[in-house]
């Protein structure tokens, strides 16, 4: 048996960098250190439910035939080269270097390029770029944070070593004592599991998350609050969790969809940012998103520095232009606007409406994953693709914006390409079919 160290699980936003793959030849018998979704992002790239090779849907129907790479890729290409307005969609499980050609594509084609934030995180970002976000490392938050407040999310389910690796539990340079130096609020309308493991637990109601900030800020600065309840919370417990925050060195807020996907939305963030901008007049306050996919903050950086804007890109106009509302990728399938769609390391038929998918059944798509999804159900050519952090390197970014390099541990199955090999080729063949090669 052969142990690989330092292994970085490609699953969920924490990207823990400690895993441990227990190999014999090239087979994964085991990991370490991986919570149960993680040793599963593992054990299912080998456990037979792979695509194995390129389909073409035959027409309308559910039938698919197998096809050839070139075959599939020469397909792909024309389908993108021919139209409009595609759409591109996705990018949020693979790699960055992936992404950055991904990102060419849809500009090559005058398409709409946009990942997977526009139905979590979107608002989050719509947010920061708005009013700007105090962040900082989750070494940081190991090493210093004294109060850790998770709003809107539950990571015992959704980021099951969050707590484990970086916020509640562990010893850290200022934090000997691991939990016992730290205070633990969960603010949530349901007991979730992490609920439970909190000191505070504030069962907000539903969608009140903007008037129950509201009101903490005004308890920040010592003005009365009016209402004797707020979003289910008593004034009095609202003053005292203020006062709480305010006696703590190092605060961190860690918010999730329960507060982006709710009424409000994006100033559910505006205002939260401001909270965590009032609490450093007291003390060190920062705040972070919990992001899901492992890379959606990648996709998000990658889309910033290749065209100024980190997701619902259009280039249909020749130039970049960002409005979601308008240009995201639901409101694009839901409308009817795009001819043909792009989808690569996700799955919308499992999130989007269901009418936005019987719209992209209609039309000419593509869709690479290495796994059968609702998505490959319903697309006309589908490539399998290497799994990104498990047979492939690359780059991501942990929720925190930190890069880090995705190892390779085993080897794909033969003959299936990477996603940047895919993309790659594409790029260049829609080139050549554009009379710009
Ligand atoms: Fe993987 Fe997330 Fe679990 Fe860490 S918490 S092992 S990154 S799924």
């Amino acid at each position: 048996l052969q142990v690989v160290t330092d292994v970085v699980c490609p699953f969920c936003g924490t990207l823990c960098d400690d895993l441990k793959i227990i190999k014999d030849g090239n087979t994964i018998v085991d990991t370490m250190n991986a919570c149960v979704i993680g040793n599963e992002k593992f054990k299912s790239a080998q456990d037979g439910h792979r695509i194995m090779t390129p389909l073409e849907r035959d027409d309308n129907s559910a039938e698919f035939t197998p096809v050839s790479y070139d075959y599939a890729i020469e397909k792909a290409a024309q389908i993108l080269a021919k139209a409009k307005r595609p759409l591109f969609y996705g990018w949020s499980s693979t790699s960055c270097e992936a992404q950055e050609v991904g990102n060419e594509l849809a500009e090559l084609c005058g398409g709409v390029t946009d990942n997977t934030a526009s139905v979590c995180h979107g608002p989050s970002v719509l947010a920061i770029q708005t009013v700007g976000a105090p962040c900082c490392t989750l070494g940081e938050v190991k090493n210093r944070a004294d109060l850790i407040i998770y709003w809107g999310c539950n990571p015992v389910h959704a980021h099951p070593r969050h707590m484990s690796r970086y916020s509640i539990y562990p010893r850290g340079f200022f934090t000997e004592r691991g939990f016992k130096d730290r205070t633990t609020i969960v603010v949530d309308p349901r007991p979730t599991d992490t609920a439970k493991q909190a000191d505070v637990y504030v069962p907000v109601e539903q969608g009140k998350d903007y008037e129950l900030l509201d009101a903490l800020r005004t308890a920040l600065r010592g003005e009365k609050i009016e209402q004797e309840v707020v979003g289910g919370i008593p004034r009095e417990k609202i003053v005292e969790l203020g006062e709480l925050c305010k006696s703590k060195k190092f605060g961190l807020l860690f918010f999730g969809m329960g507060v982006t996907q709710t009424t409000g939305k994006h100033r559910n963030i505006d205002i939260a940012i401001s909270f965590v901008a009032d609490m450093n007049k007291y003390t060190k306050f920062n705040l972070i998103a919990m992001r899901g996919h492992y890379n959606v903050s990648g996709s998000g950086q990658v889309m910033s520095w290749q065209s100024g804007f980190p997701f619902a890109m259009d280039f249909s106009r020749g130039y970049a232009r960002y409005n979601p509302g308008e240009t995201a990728a639901n409101d694009i399938l839901a409308r009817g606007e795009c001819d043909a769609a792009f989808v690569i390391a996700s799955d919308p038929g499992a999130h989007f409406p269901v009418s936005s998918m019987k719209y992209y059944a209609r039309i000419p798509t593509v869709c690479i994953d290495p796994h059968y999804t609702p998505t490959t159900g319903v697309s006309s050519i589908v490539m399998p693709s290497t799994i990104v952090g498990v047979e492939e390197e690359g780059t991501a970014y942990r929720m925190d914006n930190v890069p880090i390099r995705c190892r390779k541990v085993a080897d794909a199955p033969e003959g299936i390409l990477s996603d940047h090999e895919i993309l790659e080729r594409l790029y260049h063949r829609v080139k050549e079919l554009k009379g710009e090669a």
